[in-house]
């Protein structure tokens, strides 16, 4: 059969994801450290595994409501009351997920009419833009550059907006960057969404991960923007829990009914047992994460350190658990990098590429990895930059 054929084509012609292809080489190799793979190195914090566990021996293993139990959406409003500073009903308002992805592609499905226009920030996670494509909308990039610390310029947004435009596209703490928007900018871009009535889809998955005592602002707080804007947040990585797959979608009422109908059809519910175990988390609170948040702070500030002195510039990142450092300066292209880092060190980083093109030149190293492992990964980045300078200078 010719399947080529079978395959939708908006599907076919979408590109596989550069990261995946990156990993299949690391794939069964014991021997690599890897600061690829986006996710805490510790287990979910004990008290949420017991939580679901009791759950399970209780004999919860049924579907919940389409929206999620009641008792979740209840929490989820407290906590985001809290840490957002914005009010949602939880019986009319809030939508539990499978994870934020679920989430994002219902935003996304909800939305778009074919032709629309969705304005994002590159750098960005490797899945805005196909998802985007699979909404049938137009993904429509604007450049966080490096000489802004990797924020996007509101000014740059503006110029990007067309008659076309529906929907821009936020994530700070960025994802691979770490990058944040200062409060003064992201205030232009809610300005510029009610200027030109547009949505704003925020995913503030690493919102609990900041340093130096920064402390979030998200942009569904600002006056006039929480009717606009659709909030999406989850447990993987704050709370360690990115096998529980749970997320949840904010958004005003009639959104969140559309957001609603897809997930009822595609999904039904999110599983139980990872509901009870998100509840848990949110009772927990800050208690869950932030001996871990402290100690990412740590390793952060190590491999910042490391970088810069090895003479790969290395931007302070002020969340997440990404940087993103310049290699340039090697004559390395990020997949060269990468791949030969792999092959003589053993150290996995991502290329940057696959997070935009603006990520040429740079590699994306995820330090939510043991302290031990952060240093020995270091020893070892720095010799193969020598090495590599070396061979570069024998070569004149
Ligand atoms: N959004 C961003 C910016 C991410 O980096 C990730 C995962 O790395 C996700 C969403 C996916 O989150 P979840 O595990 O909740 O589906």
């Amino acid at each position: 059969m010719n399947y080529e054929s079978k395959i939708a084509g908006h599907i076919r012609d979408l590109p596989r994801s550069g990261i995946r292809d990156f990993f299949e080489l690391v794939i069964g190799r014991s021997d690599v450290i890897s600061l690829g793979v986006g996710e805490p190195d510790k287990p979910t914090p004990w008290a949420i595994r017991e939580a679901a566990i009791r759950s399970i021996e209780k004999g919860q293993t049924s579907y919940t409501s389409n929206l999620g139990l009641e008792s979740l959406r209840v929490e989820i409003a407290r906590y985001v009351e809290d840490f957002f500073k914005v009010s949602y009903d939880a019986k009319s308002e809030i939508l539990v997920t499978v994870g934020v992805s679920e989430a994002l592609d219902l935003a996304l499905r909800a939305l778009i009419n074919p032709g629309d226009e969705v304005i994002y920030h590159e750098p960005c996670y490797v899945s805005y833009n196909p998802s985007i494509q699979m909404a049938f909308g137009v993904p429509v990039a604007v450049n966080a550059s490096p000489a802004h610390d990797f924020a996007v310029l509101a000014s740059d947004i503006e110029k990007a907006i067309t008659p076309k435009t529906k929907i821009i596209m936020l994530n700070f703490p960025t994802n691979p960057t770490g990058g944040i928007e200062p409060v003064e900018e992201l205030e232009k871009i809610a300005a510029l969404a009610i200027k030109h009535d547009l949505i704003v889809i925020t995913d503030e998955i690493y919102s609990e991960l900041l340093y130096d005592d920064r402390v979030h602002t998200s942009i569904a707080s600002f006056p006039g923007m929480k009717e606009r804007t659709i909030l999406l947040h989850g447990f993987s990585k704050a709370f360690a829990m990115t096998g529980w797959r749970m997320g949840y979608a904010c958004a005003p009422s009639p959104l969140r009914e559309a957001m609603m109908k897809i997930h009822q059809y595609c999904m039904l519910c999110a599983p139980i047992m990872s509901q009870v175990a998100a509840l848990e988390a949110l009772k927990l609170g800050r208690s869950a994460f932030e001996e871990m948040r402290l100690s990412y702070e740590q390793r952060r500030n190590t491999i910042v350190r490391r970088l810069n002195a090895m003479g790969l510039p290395c931007f302070n990142p002020g969340g997440a658990f990404y940087v993103f450092p310049d290699i340039r300066s090697t004559g390395l292209t990020s997949k060269e990098f990468a791949i030969k880092l792999l092959e003589k060190k053993s150290v996995a980083v991502v290329p940057g590429p696959p997070f935009g093109s603006i990520g040429e030149g740079y590699v994306r190293c995820c330090y939510a990895t043991a302290p031990e492992l952060i240093d020995k990964a270091m020893d070892l980045m720095e010799e193969f930059v020598n090495e590599v300078r070396a061979a570069k200078q024998a070569a004149r």
